[in-house]
């Protein structure tokens, strides 16, 4: 999951930090330390082109610090492209605490970790990734404004979680309807991998459609009160990836599909919230294309939590929140349609989008 892709000894080979395979012309990443709160950060910001460095905090037990650099940059570039393609006036940006969200996440370690965010004086504002809480941004905004996904009670949109799976069924419909020509998901087989915050919500979207939906978490509490409450099936096989379903949600973390899975997949098409599913994005996006899998780009179709936040900042209501969703099964489609047109991948034709855009901007700002 996430980066062990890369194995750690090869890592400390390379150089620490500009040297990393993940890194890609980042404009600056900042390490946070704190003896007193035990916080140990770092903080990504890979462009800001087109606005501020928008992007979740996620708190992980990190196997080591090669591994924390790596998905920090991983996940930093993702949201630049997430919110150029969602066209949104966002720079892309993420933070990652080392240690474990259930333990080691205190009051006083959050807002430790505000006041580094306040440092960067707006270029990074933060909101809610794996291991967070609606709860930890509002700590993280008693020491600054350059917080979003802070509760609706202080003035923020809430837990992005919902919008993020509303958004992902969106993509995954319009995934149905470019791979069986409708995007009618009942008897659907769908396994969904990760049944957390945006997982659990899709699962209720899935069966309120009348999907035959399948659950795998590695938290066996969540696995039998997400099964009770939906009534979806709970996954018993020893590897989900080379289950016959018509449609693989990840939902859990990044990097899934990798060497050792792709040639497994049985799965029509890949759809789900997990950033950086693609543990390779130019090979593995390849493979699936000659499998005939339809894969929905990560970056597109869970842009609905970013596009929540961005509410934040730009004022706009719960309407403009759910049109703007929505909107993600058209750009879907068009973007399953234009990797067809043009043979290419369709991660390529997402990334080719996203990155003319900023590109655009940039011409447009050294005039
Ligand atoms: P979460 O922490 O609430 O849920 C993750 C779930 O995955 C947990 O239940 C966890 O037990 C499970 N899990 C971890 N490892 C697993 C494994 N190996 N197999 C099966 N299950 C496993 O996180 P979330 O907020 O639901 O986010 C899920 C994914 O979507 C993350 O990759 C996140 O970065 C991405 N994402 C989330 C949002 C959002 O709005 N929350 C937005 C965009 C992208």
């Amino acid at each position: 999951m996430v980066s062990d892709v890369i194995n750690a000894n090869d890592l400390k080979k390379i150089d620490p930090v500009f040297g990393q395979f993940s890194f890609d012309n980042h404009e600056q990443i900042v390490f946070c330390n704190d003896k007193d709160t035990g916080l140990k950060a770092i903080i990504g910001i890979h462009n800001t082109v087109l606005g501020p460095a928008l992007g979740g905090t996620r708190m992980w037990q990190y196997n080591n610090e090669w591994e924390a650099l790596n998905d920090v940059l991983r996940l930093s570039r993702g949201m630049t492209f997430k919110s150029a393609i969602t066209g949104l006036n966002l720079g892309g940006g993420k933070a990652v605490i080392i240690g474990d969200a259930k333990t080691q996440k205190t009051p006083e370690l959050m807002k430790k970790f505000g006041e580094f965010v306040h440092s960067l004086s707006g270029r990074y504002i933060t909101a809610e990734d794996v291991g967070m809480e609606t709860a930890d941004m509002d700590l993280v905004r008693e020491v600054t404004p350059y917080v979003t996904g802070i509760s609706e009670s202080k003035g923020g949109a809430g837990n992005p979680s919902p919008i993020t799976a509303y958004g992902v069924f969106m993509g995954m419909k319009a995934a149905a309807k470019y791979k069986f020509g409708n995007d009618i998901l009942e008897d659907k087989k769908v396994i969904v991998q990760g049944i957390g915050h945006v997982g659990e919500s899709l699962v209720e979207h899935l069966t309120n459609e009348g999907a035959k939906v399948i659950i795998s978490d590695i938290n066996q509490d969540r696995l039998l009160e997400v099964s009770k409450k939906y009534g979806a099936t709970i996954y018993s096989g020893n590897d989900i990836y080379s289950e016959d379903v018509d449609i693989y949600a990840p939902c859990a973390l990044g990097a899934t599909i990798n060497d050792d899975t792709i040639n497994k997949l049985k799965a029509k098409i890949i759809a789900g919230a997990a950033n950086n599913q693609l543990a390779e994005e130019a090979k593995h996006g390849m493979i699936l294309q000659e499998k005939g899998i339809v894969y929905a780009p990560d970056f597109l179709i869970n842009a609905g939590g970013i596009i929540n936040v961005y509410a934040e900042l730009e004022g706009y209501d719960k309407k403009e929140i759910m049109r703007k969703t929505e909107n993600i099964y058209n750009t879907t489609l068009e973007i399953l349609e234009n990797a067809d047109t043009n043979a290419i991948t369709t991660n390529q034709a997402a990334l080719h989008i996203a990155k003319s855009r900023i590109e655009t901007r940039k011409l447009e700002n050294s005039k």
